[in-house]
């Protein structure tokens, strides 16, 4: 079956989130790292394939050639629609990059129009008059006008986008979402023939996402969030399978954790308090060439096989500042990623076939140093945390990556648990 959709995501963890979102639709979903090569291969019998690119915050240039290399590489595995996925917070600045790389991606699909639509209803994220919320505060109001990277100060839709792009920016209101697929499709219309080709489109509900998913259907290139990334995987006929589902896999398991968010911090608490073993890395000491990873692999050995096992970089704010200071924070992070890299290599060579790791920046890290360019997705332990399965030179592996925040403060011990 050729694939029905394609997806590029502007982060690492907003790829595996997408991902989730069209398998919750009930769609077959395939989860490529970095921009395809020609010899990167997809699994077999997919429904969608979405490639995660790390083009939310580089230059302008490099974001639209990254985009539409994977526009390219899923047009080539028969991807008939592609899908934009950014932050349903709407993450970029007065440079963009949301309003640059779409124009690109309709560019290069020849395309006159697309819907833009960041709700995400399960997190609070609706959009109302082109206006952004979060829960019940307008986007300028939220702790996220406070982001460190990209402050959003502003919650007009039409407004943010208008700054990004030379071409026009429309809305389609509630009351016409809520009369259904055909007024939305009809609107839509309108606008093309108006030469408008960013349309904004409102969206309250779950529901809401379902219409304007269907009347986005036919689009070339769609843009927004997890949310209607789930109402275009409904609205997609279902595809009958022949090539099974991934099962879980039997071996033994592990948590690799680089994450310093607060939440990551609580689940490795909860491994403790469950008694599991864990092992806290010494960052300080390998930076002066002691072979932390070696000493590591001995603790892991001496480990009851039966047991998933945590070995963990994350640290307090005050101890991280304390280890940034001394190494700076580039050199401290490369120093980490270096360790859960290698650490992560030596694990599956030793028969870890599930490996649970924290962190966006670490996942980037961990599956770089595997080898893995691509996973087919499953089931979700947490909403926007599914298992992956992918293939390493040493056999099958189901992978977690999860970013910093996700996952409920007893996703470790849980996930690790159960016989998947
Ligand atoms: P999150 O998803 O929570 O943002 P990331 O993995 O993206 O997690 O980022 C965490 C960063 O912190 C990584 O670059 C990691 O290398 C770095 N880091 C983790 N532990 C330490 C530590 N003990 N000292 C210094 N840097 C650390």
């Amino acid at each position: 079956m050729p694939l029905r959709l394609g997806c590029t995501a502007d982060d690492f963890t907003g790829g595996t989130d997408v991902a989730a979102a069209f398998r919750r639709a009930g769609l077959r979903t395939a989860l490529v790292f970095g921009v395809p090569g020609p010899d990167t291969v997809l699994p077999a019998d997919c429904d969608a394939a979405v490639v995660a690119l790390k083009s939310r915050s580089t230059p302008a240039e490099q974001a639209i050639a990254d985009s539409l290399g994977a526009q390219r590489w899923l047009w080539d595995q028969g991807a008939a629609q592609i899908y934009f996925k950014y932050c349903s917070t709407f993450d970029s600045t007065p440079e963009g990059n949301i309003g640059q790389v779409t124009d690109a991606l309709l560019d290069g699909a020849g395309a006159r129009v697309t819907v833009h639509c960041p709700a995400s209803p399960p997190n609070g994220r609706t959009v109302y008059q082109g206006h952004l919320f979060v829960h019940d505060q307008l986007l300028s109001d939220s702790p996220l006008r406070h982001h460190p990277l990209n402050p959003m100060t502003d919650s007009s839709l039409p407004r943010l986008l208008s700054a990004q792009t030379s071409h026009g920016v429309g809305l389609v209101d509630w009351s016409t979402v809520r009369r259904g697929v055909e007024a939305v499709r009809e609107a839509l219309a309108a606008h093309e023939r108006a030469g408008t080709r960013h349309v904004i489109v409102d969206a309250l509900t779950d529901d809401d996402l379902a219409t304007v998913g269907a009347a986005a259907l036919e689009l070339p290139v769609v843009a927004g969030a997890a949310g209607l990334a789930e109402g275009l995987g409904h609205a997609c006929p279902a595809t009958a399978h022949s090539t099974p589902e991934p099962q879980p896999l039997d071996g033994r398991a592990a948590v690799l954790a680089g994450s310093c968010s607060a939440r990551t911090l609580e689940q490795i608490a909860q491994f403790y308090a469950a008694g599991l073993p864990a092992l806290h890395l010494d960052v300080l000491a390998a930076a002066a060439g002691r072979d932390v990873a070696g000493a590591a692999l001995a603790w892991y050995d001496a480990q009851d096989p039966a047991l998933p096992v945590l070995v963990y970089a994350s640290a307090s704010p005050e101890e991280l500042a304390a280890v940034q200071d001394r190494l700076g924070v580039a050199a401290a992070a490369a120093q980490v990623e270096d360790l859960l890299g290698s650490l992560a290599v030596r694990f599956v060579d030793r028969g870890v076939r599930r490996l649970l790791v924290a962190g966006g920046e670490t996942s980037g890290a961990v599956t770089t140093a595997l080898g893995i360019r691509s996973v087919l997705v499953g089931d979700e332990a947490d909403p926007g945390v599914p298992w992956t399965y992918a293939t390493t030179r040493t056999g099958d592996l189901a992978l977690m990556l999860k970013s910093g925040n996700f996952g409920a403060p007893d996703l470790f011990v849980r996930a690790l648990s159960e016989p998947k």
